[in-house]
């Protein structure tokens, strides 16, 4: 059976030097930069840059881990260029204020790298999506000749867990990101499209910042937690299966893995994995705090159809907004895919019979207004 090798390298903090000498370790326990990238090739880092976060809070690829490896790729004769199509608008206003607020406008100019402007959309053929056999994509991707996925480790709370696979989704330009929420409410097909997505971008490398991660309500509203790990692999499936082991999540309840075991991508477990690095055990954290499951399609195989139905119906988790720590911005309303939400006297309001249960409301929130209640029974049924 083919391995692929997962490489986790320990890193206590966002020191430039630490950092870069475990992403170095990284690449040779892959078999070196240039198994992957040719001298001159222009590179993508695709970034995860959701939100304006500063980089201690943890939501963002962290502007150092970013500065490494661009400067490792630029040193080696490579042409990076810098870029997400984050959480809101695609445009270069919204590009320029992620970019400062992350910290990463500051470390590209450092080592030459670029920052994509580029806000055009691109049709991305993908034949061996299994639901989207084409994609509307960021232009920057048919200008580049390589990409990279240069992931946060984050809890989530649609899809339990954000790393390799679900950065990809940031391919997807601007608000059409919405548009396929609303295209695949049932968390079987969104996680579906997520894999697709994933496909249709062919990371060559995939990357994940796992020194400080973020637990709780991810991928915006949690917590900062030290994980001191610096992870890569050529597989994004194989690396989540590693990564959520780390945070002691077990990798077959994360809908993307599940999707990716069905889809033969992966096993989901270590029999398919050469770890190579570090020893795991050093990084596994046994109170990592993952969010509850949030959807009852979890259940699916699990229960009838018939009692799935009516417990979907009665037990659905829903966002409540905080209106004392609303600051009135509004953008949970402009970006809610379905555009169930009303802002009255500048305070949100949801019409939960049309809310599908996404929570980019909760994503999206600049100071975590923004909460996922769940009745009590589901809480329970979700154990099962
Ligand atoms: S209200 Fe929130 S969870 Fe519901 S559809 Fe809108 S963004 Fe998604
Ligand atoms: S809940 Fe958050 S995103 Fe929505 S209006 Fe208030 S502050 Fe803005």
């Amino acid at each position: 059976m083919k391995k692929e090798i997962v490489s986790v390298v320990a890193c206590k903090d966002y020191d430039y030097l630490k950092v870069r000498a475990a992403i170095e370790r990284n690449f040779e326990d892959l078999g070196g930069i240039s198994r992957f990238i040719k001298k001159g090739d222009r590179v993508l880092l695709k970034l995860n840059l959701l939100m304006k976060k500063k980089p201690e809070e943890a939501t963002t690829t962290h502007p150092i881990f970013t500065k490494a490896l661009a400067s490792i790729l630029i040193d080696y004769g490579a042409e990076v260029i810098i870029g997400d199509s984050p959480g809101g608008p695609f445009n270069t206003n919204a590009l320029k204020g992620i970019y400062r607020a992350c910290g990463i406008e500051k470390v590209a100019e450092e080592v030459g790298a670029k920052l994509n402007y580029n806000t055009n959309s691109a049709e991305i053929e993908n034949k061996e999506g299994l639901l989207l056999k084409k994609i509307t994509g960021i232009a920057v991707l048919q200008e580049v000749d390589q990409v990279i996925s240069v992931s946060k480790l984050k809890t989530h709370g649609m899809m339990l867990f954000t790393g390799a696979v679900k950065n990809m989704f940031g391919i997807v330009a601007g608000l059409e990101k919405a548009e396929y929420h609303v295209r695949m409410p049932k968390n079987v097909d969104f996680s579906n499209a997520l894999v697709d997505i994933c496909i249709a971008a062919k990371p060559v490398l995939s990357f994940m910042d796992g020194i400080v991660g973020m637990e709780g309500a991810g991928p915006s509203a949690g917590d900062p937690r030290e994980i001191g790990a610096v992870l890569a692999s050529t597989s994004p499936y194989h690396l989540d299966v590693v990564a959520t082991n780390i945070i002691n999540l077990n990798p077959m309840k994360v809908p993307t893995i599940q999707r990716c075991v069905e889809r033969s991508l992966c096993k989901g477990n270590f029999e398919d994995i050469q770890l190579k690095g570090d020893h795991l055990e050093q990084f596994r954290i046994k109170d990592f705090i993952i969010p509850e499951i949030r959807s009852i399609d979890l259940l699916e195989g699990k229960l009838p159809k018939f009692l799935r139905e009516i417990l979907n119906s009665a037990m659905q988790p829903k966002p409540v907004f905080t209106h004392e720590t609303c600051v009135g911005c509004g953008d949970c309303g402009k970006f809610c895919p379905p555009q169930v939400i009303t802002m009255t006297e500048k305070r949100p309001f949801v019409d939960l019979e049309g809310c599908i249960r996404c929570f980019c409301c909760q994503e999206l929130c600049p100071v975590k207004a923004v909460e996922i209640h769940r009745p009590l029974l589901m809480k329970l049924m979700a154990r099962l």
